[in-house]
């Protein structure tokens, strides 16, 4: 293809705002798919049932479409921070995007961090205000935030409905006229840039690429620069949606190849691959490799299970070579896994998957962030399981993991969100107003310690502006912390599954918090049980549960036998699902209950 009929560009959008259905109709409106091939109501570039639930995009896809003699790549990037590096990497590939947004909601908080870090990558961006068919569209008061809020002009914005067409080809003419094409050296030696890839049943491991320069061919064979391996092109093509085969793909151009690849594991986003005969002489800049941050330990609830697990995480990380596991014991949960994420919305896809794909019943521990702790010694130790922590006497220091995380919400929420965040351990470091009247909002930045957002926090700011305010974080780096282990004791016993890593001025709160919990939560059983919060040897919190009177039981039971059977066949069943601690049952629920802070 002639490189200045290229386009490559991606879609950035808030969730809800349209980016999956203007996608939809502008490989309609090309003549990518035919109206039959697009009915249905999956999303044609939304593949997996929990992406389509939860309105988000995991994988990234891209499409190839045809526009009046022109090449536009669509890049879809996936929507949430947790995949951020998989997003630059995408936005690396395009030249522009399209800035899709609600004309009824106006900018909101991924909006706006989606397009500064489209901006960094030098994009030219057409703002696209979508559903303009609504009786509650503002699309001049949309206009307006977008140029106060973004800096962006937004007097070319190209006014549409994803839902009824309105504007599609507009859109499409906009991204020829307006973005530029790639530039590249054909001549160069081959040089691509690993957008992504996943693992295909039939094809082995799909290898989505922007060829930079040169190009790629069937036959031949080809270098990961970062991964140091070599491998043979066996295929080469691009998605229309439809998988079509290509002899190459020249400078500019965005595809896939297979290369007869095992595991997505082999494969890293964002090496360069090139010609092994005539390499390029040095990588494309911006490789990182991708670290999990958030960790926490995953147990079958009936140990019967434990192969299961097992094999449903070896499968899902066929597709997914960002997420880590590996087999962790421990006293009282038996034999389970430990597992690595790339965020929270990572960790509850998993469990989410393994829970309703794979049938499993699991308990989760409380999930931890990766603390750099000092030892007295010199040594120093990377920690993310609470049963890994030295004793106390032996740390000198230890650094923990902080975001800057970017909050934006309606006025009206601003006092209570200020709170949640200051009890967090917070550090306020701007509050700005943006737009007027009904779209005014307030935009509040925090640094936050990551270990004060792991569990709930999303949860908590979601219920206290009833869903109103957005959250968007990065991670700025390891500061000081007076950090301490906490351990939570019933009956005497420690319950691993619970202890937690906290900080020391809050560690007697959050250790009352969690006794009091427990309390309500593990049934009475014929004796009292001690429920206790420790740190060392040192108790910091304690409650009691009263023990059960036997001669109730008795005179409650004792004289119907069909209730007294049905009874103990209910307690049957929900042994399963009931953990003994120092002889005390805790019910599965009770373990992430536990967690929530109050
Ligand atoms: P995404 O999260 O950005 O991918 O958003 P979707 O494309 O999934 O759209 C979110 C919701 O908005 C869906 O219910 C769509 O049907 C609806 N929607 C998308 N575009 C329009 C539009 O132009 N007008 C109206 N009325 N609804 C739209
Ligand atoms: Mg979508």
């Amino acid at each position: 293809t002639d490189i200045s009929k290229i386009r490559n560009f991606s879609i950035i959008a808030h969730i809800d705002h349209g980016k999956s259905t203007l996608a939809d109709r502008l490989i309609q409106a090309t003549g990518g798919l035919t109206a039959r091939e697009m009915t249905g109501n999956a999303q044609v570039l939304d593949n997996m049932e929990i992406e389509r639930e939860r309105g988000i995009t995991i994988k990234a896809q891209t499409v190839r479409l045809n526009w009046k003699g022109y090449e536009l790549n669509l890049m879809d990037t996936p929507g949430h921070v947790d995949f951020a590096y998989e997003v630059s990497r995408s936005l690396a590939a395009c030249e522009g995007a399209l800035l899709v947004v609600d004309a009824a909601q106006g900018v909101e908080a991924q909006t706006l961090a989606n397009v500064y870090q489209s901006i960094e990558h030098d994009h030219e961006i057409v703002p696209v205000i979508n559903k303009v068919d609504l009786p509650s569209a503002d699309p001049e008061g949309v206009r307006q935030e977008i140029e106060e809020i973004i800096g962006l002009d937004a007097s070319q914005a190209v006014l549409a409905s994803a839902k009824t067409g309105i504007g599609i080809e507009e859109v499409l003419d906009a991204i020829v006229e307006r973005i530029p094409p790639p530039k590249g050296d054909a001549a160069a030696p081959l040089k691509a840039m690993l957008v992504d890839s996943w693992y295909d049943p039939y094809l082995g491991v799909v290898i989505l690429v922007r060829v930079i320069d040169g190009t790629l061919k069937h036959g031949q064979q080809v270098k990961f620069m970062a991964a140091g391996t070599t491998h043979l092109v066996d295929r080469v093509g691009c998605f229309t949606p439809k998988r079509t085969d290509l002899p190459e793909l020249g400078p500019g151009e965005i595809g896939f190849i297979t290369a007869q690849i095992k595991e997505v594991a082999e494969t890293r986003v964002g090496d360069t691959i090139t010609d092994a005969k005539r390499p390029a002489a040095e990588a494309l800049p911006g490789f990182k490799l991708v670290q999990p941050v958030v960790f926490c330990g995953l147990f079958p609830t009936d140990a019967a299970d434990f192969e299961k697990l097992r094999d449903s995480l070896y499968k899902l990380r066929l597709n997914d070579a960002s997420f880590s596991f590996e087999m962790e014991t421990s006293a009282a949960l038996g034999f389970g896994f430990r597992c690595g994420f790339l965020g929270l919305l990572h960790l509850e896809i998993i469990q989410e998957r393994l829970t309703r794909e794979y049938d499993l019943d699991l308990i989760t521990t409380a999930p931890s962030v990766v603390y750099e702790v000092h030892l007295r010694g010199g040594e120093v130790r990377s920690i993310h399981n609470p049963a890994d922590w030295p004793d106390a006497n032996a740390i000198e220091s230890v650094e923990e993991p902080w975001i800057e995380a970017t909050i934006y919400m309606p006025d009206e929420y601003l006092g209570s969100v200020l709170k949640l965040c200051q009890d967090r351990r917070g550090v306020q470091k701007n509050l700005t107003y943006v737009g007027t009247g009904a779209h005014a909002r307030a935009q509040l930045t925090y640094e936050l310690p990551l270990n004060e957002v792991v569990f709930d926090f999303y949860d908590r700011l979601k219920s206290i502006s009833r869903g109103y305010a957005s959250f968007d974080y990065h991670q700025v780096g390891h500061r000081p912390g007076d950090l301490v282990k906490m351990s939570i004791m019933v009956n005497g016993e420690p319950v691993d599954a619970l202890s937690m890593i906290v900080d020391r001025a809050n560690a007697e709160a959050r250790g009352r918090g969690m006794c009091e919990r427990l309390k309500d939560l593990i049934p009475r059983h014929l004796f009292k049980i001690p429920i206790q919060a420790a740190i060392g040897g040192k108790i910091i919190a304690r409650e009691t549960i009263g023990a059960l009177r036997k001669d109730v039981t008795a005179k409650c039971y004792g004289g119907d036998a069909t209730r007294k059977r049905k009874l103990l066949e209910k307690q049957k069943k929900g042994k399963a699902r009931m953990r003994e601690y120092g002889s005390v049952s805790i019910p599965q629920e009770a373990f992430i209950a536990a967690l929530r802070m109050g």
